[in-house]
């Protein structure tokens, strides 16, 4: 939901120094065979680039594609090497470029690890290629496990390659019960094609984000009921949707689809909400 800017550090230099760090003799076989591996890491990283620009990762081989570096290669060095050995600067350094510490995936959570966009264990060739490591947070990490996209629409949004911050898409609707109840959809603005729309559909899907936003807003409304309440005594509708609007603008600075903002809009823009909804807040 949130972009990033892409990781610039080379996936050969990576390769290299987690392939030299293997120091023990009993570890030697593993040493050459990722040093063997270099050209092809190098090659997969450009394909990687190649197939995320125009929404084909998904057509990348699973299986391993680095020669003589096992699977169990790649995950080792990036389990005992990338995350806790001689590369993990790069690690941390990756994972805090998610700004306020906030998930990129959901834009809502706390990033709390690297997610593998093509998951280490069904792709290995990417297991060490930085811009296939995206911050997130533990929820998002293990939704996304379970799906293999098999085609573009299934693809969920890679924050260093889709731009889909530029256009306010997240959209919520008020739903006319005791209490009210917020729930979310992807509403395309016209400049989209159809992937688009759907990938942003699908995004939503896979990482189960709209029944999590739906209980986030139910915990907003609870939050802002006491100061509603006083607005619309003070000012009757206008001023609770002015209050509801200050509320959506206010938030727009830090980024443009958050269920938050969505759900303020959603409210302002509901004359139900504004003169008798609010009233009906548990
Ligand atoms: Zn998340």
């Amino acid at each position: 939901m949130r972009r990033l800017p892409k990781p610039t550090d080379d996936p050969v230099d990576i390769v290299t120094t987690c392939a030299n760090s293997y120091e023990q003799s009993r570890t030697q076989g593993r040493k050459t065979r990722l040093l063997s591996a270099l050209a092809l890491v190098g090659r997969a990283s450009i394909d990687y680039e190649q197939a995320a620009i125009s929404s084909q990762l998904h057509a990348l081989p699973r299986t391993n594609n680095t020669g003589l570096a096992t699977a169990d290669d790649m995950i080792n060095a990036y389990k005992t090497k990338f995350v806790g050995g001689p590369c993990k600067a790069i690690y941390q350094r990756l994972i805090m470029a998610a700004p306020h510490g906030r998930c990129p995936l959901c834009g809502s959570r706390i990033v709390s690890t690297l997610d593998h966009h093509l998951p280490k264990e069904h792709y290995p060739s990417y297991t060490l290629i930085p811009i296939n490591l995206v911050p997130a947070c533990r929820d998002c990490n293990s939704n996304k496990l379970s799906a293999m996209p098999t085609n573009s629409d299934q693809e969920t949004i890679h924050p260093y390659f889709d731009d889909f911050d530029a256009d306010t898409w997240l959209h919520a609707d008020i739903v006319q019960t005791q209490p009210p109840v917020i729930v979310y959809s992807v509403k395309a603005p016209p400049s989209w094609n159809t992937l688009k729309r759907k990938r942003a559909e699908n995004h939503l899907k896979v990482l189960r984000l709209t029944k999590y936003f739906t209980t986030c807003a139910g915990g907003l409304l609870a939050e802002i009921k006491e100061q509603i309440t006083v607005e619309g005594q003070r000012a009757g509708a206008d001023g609770v949707r002015r209050f509801l609007q200050d509320s959506a603008n206010s938030r727009r600075a830090i980024a443009r689809n958050t269920w938050e903002i969505a759900a303020f809009v959603a409210m302002s823009e509901s004359v139900w909400f504004c003169t008798v909804g609010y009233q009906l807040i548990s």
